[in-house]
């Protein structure tokens, strides 16, 4: 029988914020918790938990999942998160400073992971918002760069300032190519295109900027974000003929909802 606790304490390292919304923070990871690029994490916080009668403690751990942003072999664990002020765990989260304890669930979540997929030419990354995380992770894979021959990133946001991330994927390198494409809807913004994913996808201008066609044939597609923004790409992606894997079926897309 495996008595191991369900989770451990870590220490938060630092934070980072970008946006007054949104801020990533790094903590140490707990030597057994193993994940795949592209997985969350179950992090959790203490939190008072006043005049209830059934948890005399006076205190609570709230759960939350966050995909982590480092690579599989850092040292350290890094998420991206949006800041939500009436939120339990976020409010929580950007009061504290490096040396509070988050605590870490051993076990790991997810399949937005290459293991899905059989090998292809191209690899679309398609994300709004902290969406992101999981791709960073994905980048930070030397396996990444040598199966595919372009990575190409598609990070939507509602305003500049929250294209975070930018220089840390511009200043990457490797055996693959990398196209990084920044989407900013509420402004207009130099170097970025500025309609959401689905209709960049719909009208053809996103192939037409990257100056590669989403096929089934070369394409393998990760999308990571807004639910509503999934569930339109989806479709639009189905009726060209990229489906999510099946038992024994492998397919050409994986997606994961962030809320
Ligand atoms: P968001 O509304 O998801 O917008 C981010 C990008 O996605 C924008 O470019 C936006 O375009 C686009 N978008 C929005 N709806 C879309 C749709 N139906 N189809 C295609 N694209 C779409 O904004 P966010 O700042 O990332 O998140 C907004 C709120 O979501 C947060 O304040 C928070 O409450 C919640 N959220 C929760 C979690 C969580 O619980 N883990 C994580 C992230 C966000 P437009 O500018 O045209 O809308």
């Amino acid at each position: 029988m495996n008595t191991a606790p369900k989770f451990t304490p870590e220490t938060l390292l630092s934070i980072r914020p970008w946006a007054p919304n949104l801020f990533s923070f790094t903590m140490t990871r707990g030597s057994a918790f193993q994940f795949v690029a592209g997985q969350f994490a179950r992090l959790g916080v203490k939190r008072a938990d006043p005049d209830n009668p059934k948890n005399p403690s006076g205190e609570k751990i709230v759960w939350r999942a966050y995909s982590v942003a480092s690579s599989s072999h850092a040292e350290a664990l890094e998420f991206f998160s949006v800041a939500i002020p009436e939120g339990e765990f976020s409010s929580e989260l950007v009061r504290m400073r490096p040396g509070a304890t988050v605590y870490l669930e051993r076990i790991s979540y997810g399949f937005l992971t290459l293991e899905r997929f059989e090998p292809a030419r191209d690899l679309w990354m398609l994300c709004t918002g902290t969406g992101l995380a999981p791709f960073l992770a994905i980048l930070g894979e030397s396996g990444t760069w040598n199966a595919f021959e372009n990575l190409i990133v598609v990070h939507s946001v509602r305003y500049p300032n929250e294209l975070a991330y930018a220089d840390e994927i511009c200043g990457l390198s490797g055996k693959a190519r990398l196209h990084y494409v920044p989407v900013v809807t509420r402004r207009s913004r130099a170097g970025a295109l500025g309609e959401r994913v689905p209709e960049l996808i719909e009208s053809g201008a996103l192939e037409g900027h990257v100056g590669l066609q989403i096929e089934p044939g070369t394409a393998r597609v990760l999308l990571c974000g807004n639910p509503e923004m999934i569930t339109t790409t989806r479709k639009l992606l189905a009726a060209r003929g990229l489906n999510p894997s099946r038992r024994g079926n492998p397919g050409q897309l994986a997606v994961e909802n962030y809320w």
